[in-house]
């Protein structure tokens, strides 16, 4: 997988190892050659110049491990952004509770699709669903037959006729899984050489006449640009539920992987690495960034070294805590802490039972913007600020509000809620543990 990306990138990533430092002048020449390497690759021009001013910024800026040499701080730093750019993703299907979940797949001629139909039938039909498959490519002459073989194989059925039009053979075959008790039909439509009219057309009145719950565009991981190309074409056309990358065991050169996602918002969901049905998995960004870095130790090492760092500040925090000391700089390092585990939306709404509690609306609250805004107004201060609050009187007040772009009130009322949290910080130092409990839940 991505042999030449990976071989181009290694040479770039040497670059930064020179006298051990990073300097502006070695991340500048070393990210020139992952952008070449990346551009080589076929990825997307606007992706690359975002995804380079990404990772410079995180170089310039991150913190460094005295454990970690700078060069492979880097390489962590871009496995992180490649992982971003594939964007973290969700394969599950959702069933319909009534009636058979429509699933319709479609894509170019030899993109692999109908090799899909097969294997996702296969996946799905081991997660005890029961699908049928609907052979409505009725351009490429040989594929009702191969879907038909396939089917064999797999021992599941396929809805396949004559003399009638593709959109009647889904209509037919909707019908006849609902018949035959199969709660899943996978469609496989027509595909052609290139994108034209005519097909689009064609997938668009499927679309509409037969209601498919999910589409999936199909895609060749070889073809590059040309998969983003088209991907985007079949997006506008008929608005795409995911993508299903191909042919990753191949001789893949990474630019569809690493463009789709961005060019057209639509996750890639699945991945195929292998013509046998069992080579179908859910798209691992992890996977796909860590085989095209081929540096999985260097990673490890680093986020070793890095929850190493968070854990000993934890502890410190801790201390701080239980000493009864919290001022703001304490409370800006939280922030932090809690910033690198997720989004807060997404952290509240992975605690089990949370989301369905009557009335609560994620959506509604803005705590991220929130925690944004509260570390804004702290970075606005002075060292000597954060460890007293009680220092800022009206002209500082005024200052740090215009650094961080709030009105004056909104800095007095973060150091009220402050002046209220360390009281009670200290309240708690000074109470046994199972007073303290008593304090939480009463
Ligand atoms: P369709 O025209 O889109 O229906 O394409 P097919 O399903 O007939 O696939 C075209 C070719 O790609 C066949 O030779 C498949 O075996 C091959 N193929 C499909 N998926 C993969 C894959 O994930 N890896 C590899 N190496 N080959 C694949």
């Amino acid at each position: 997988m991505f042999d030449d990306l990976q071989k181009r990138l290694s040479g770039a990533f040497g670059r930064f190892r020179v006298r051990g430092v990073l300097t502006e002048q070695n991340i500048q020449d070393g990210l020139r050659e992952v952008r070449t390497a990346l551009l080589e690759a076929d990825v997307n021009l606007n992706v690359v110049q975002d995804f380079i001013a990404k990772v410079k910024q995180r170089a310039v800026g991150e913190q460094i491990i005295k454990s970690i040499r700078p060069d492979q701080q880097i390489v962590k730093i871009v496995h992180d952004e490649l992982v971003a750019l594939m964007g973290e993703t969700d394969a599950t299907i959702r069933f319909e509770k009534t009636g058979p979940t429509i699933l319709m797949l479609c894509g170019l001629q030899g993109s692999g699709k109908t090799t899909t139909c097969g294997k996702l039938a296969r996946m799905l039909a081991l997660q005890g669903r029961k699908p049928m498959l609907v052979a409505a490519d009725l351009q490429r002459p040989a594929a009702v037959e191969q879907l038909k073989t396939l089917g064999q194989q797999l021992a599941i059925p396929v809805h396949a006729e004559t003399g009638v039009g593709p959109v009647q053979v889904c209509q037919n075959g909707v019908a006849a899984a609902a018949k035959a008790g199969c709660d899943t039909v996978i469609l496989d439509t027509a595909g052609r050489l290139h994108i034209d009219d005519e097909l689009m057309e064609e997938l668009k009145t499927i679309e509409k006449k037969v209601k498919p719950h999910h589409v999936f565009f199909v895609c060749d991981a070889m073809t590059g640009q040309d998969a983003v190309a088209s991907a985007k074409a079949f997006n506008e056309a008929l608005e795409l539920d995911g993508v299903i990358l191909t042919k990753l065991d191949g001789d893949a050169r990474g630019g569809a992987a690493l463009s789709i996602r961005q060019v057209t918002g639509v996750p890639i969901k699945f991945m195929g690495i292998g013509e046998k049905l069992d080579k179908l998995s859910p798209f691992d960004p992890r996977r796909i960034a860590g085989s095209i870095l081929g540096m999985g130790d260097i990673v490890g090492l680093v986020e070793a070294a890095q929850s190493a760092i968070d854990a000993e500040e934890a502890r410190k925090q801790q201390e701080k805590l239980a000493k009864g000391k919290f001022d703001l700089n304490d409370f800006r390092n939280q922030i932090g802490l809690i910033k690198k585990m997720g989004s807060v939306k997404d952290l509240v709404g992975k605690i089990p039972g949370f989301n369905a509690i009557p009335g609560l609306d994620l959506d509604s609250v803005d705590a991220d913007g929130d925690m944004k805004r509260i570390q804004g107004i702290i970075d606005s201060m002075t060292p000597a600020e954060r460890a007293d609050p009680s220092l800022i009187d009206i002209s500082r007040r005024r200052r740090i509000a215009a650094g961080a772009g709030v009105e004056p009130a909104d800095v007095s009322g973060l150091v009220k809620q402050f002046d209220a949290m360390a009281a009670m910080v200290k309240q708690m130092a000074q109470m046994t543990f199972m007073d303290r409990i008593r304090t939480l839940t009463g």
